[in-house]
């Protein structure tokens, strides 16, 4: 059943208080529309729901795959003190998919630096943190999450690709479960930053001590030993001349 704000709304019980729910029918790209909304002053927990999104955005330019019935689309608008940067935010947005995914009985996920949420190696959700141009203390968080594989997916991108499969799907029961687990990580993280979900995230990483490549755009993959994520969320590949910090989100990251 397509989500609905009041139904959101009744899902969230008294934390429905804490968010600014908006649902569309359908929309380019909830990220790109809530940057627009955060910029004209919307409010701290605003939160943008597609039913349909046509125009989904990863990294780089990248393209995100859904369609209406298969996938949850949503973005949240979070303001953290001025003068704060977010490190690590991205992974602490995935910890919290995961705890919620966990509670509605999806079983559990792993996580990838420094976006993907993984189910059996492959893509079940991806998050794409943008910062708002100016004040980089507000963060638009966009997450697709696969409750299908959409129709419109290539057969390549499909066979590494997962989905949540549940047996009875109320999106806006599920859409509540995430922004309570949003709601109750970024208070976490505002408080304490990423160091304080930081053993929780190796926990769930896809790829702790394993053999990885990692590449950047024009680059030659290099190949190293992943080392797990640091209190800030840079992270930890470790080559012949020792552990590298990896800050820039400007890479991509495989098993080797
Ligand atoms: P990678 O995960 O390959 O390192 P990335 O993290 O830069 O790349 P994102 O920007 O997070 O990727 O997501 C965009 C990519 O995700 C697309 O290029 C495509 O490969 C993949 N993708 C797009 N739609 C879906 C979907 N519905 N389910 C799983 N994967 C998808």
């Amino acid at each position: 059943m397509p989500a609905t704000i009041a139904a959101i709304a009744s899902a969230l019980g008294p934390l429905a208080r804490r968010f600014d729910v908006d649902v569309l029918d359908t929309c380019a790209s909830t990220n790109a529309e809530l940057l627009a909304r955060a910029d004209a002053g919307a409010a701290s927990g605003t939160v943008l729901v597609a039913n349909e999104q046509t125009a989904g955005r990863g990294r780089r330019g990248r393209s995100w795959i859904a369609s209406p019935g298969d996938s949850l689309t949503f973005s949240l608008l979070w303001r953290f003190a001025p003068g704060t940067a977010p490190a690590g935010l991205s992974l602490a947005v995935g910890l919290a998919v995961a705890r919620a995914l966990r509670k509605v009985g999806a079983g559990d996920t792993a996580l990838k630096w420094p976006n993907d949420i993984l189910r059996n190696r492959r893509k079940l959700g991806g998050i794409l943190v943008e910062l708002l141009p100016g004040a980089p203390h507000a963060a638009v968080i966009g997450i697709g999450i696969n409750l299908h594989l959409p129709a419109a997916m290539p057969p390549d991108l499909r066979a590494a690709s997962a989905a949540l499969e549940l047996p009875a799907t109320d999106e806006s029961t599920l859409y509540a479960a995430l922004l309570t687990e949003l709601l109750a990580t970024l208070e976490q993280f505002a408080a304490a930053g990423f160091a304080a979900l930081r053993d929780e995230w190796v926990a769930r990483h896809a790829f702790q001590d394993a053999p990885v490549l990692l590449s950047a755009d024009f680059a030659v993959p290099r190949e190293g030993i992943c080392r797990g994520v640091d209190t800030d969320g840079a992270l930890l590949f470790e080559t012949a001349a020792g552990i590298e910090r990896v800050l820039s989100g400007e890479v991509s990251l495989r098993p080797a």
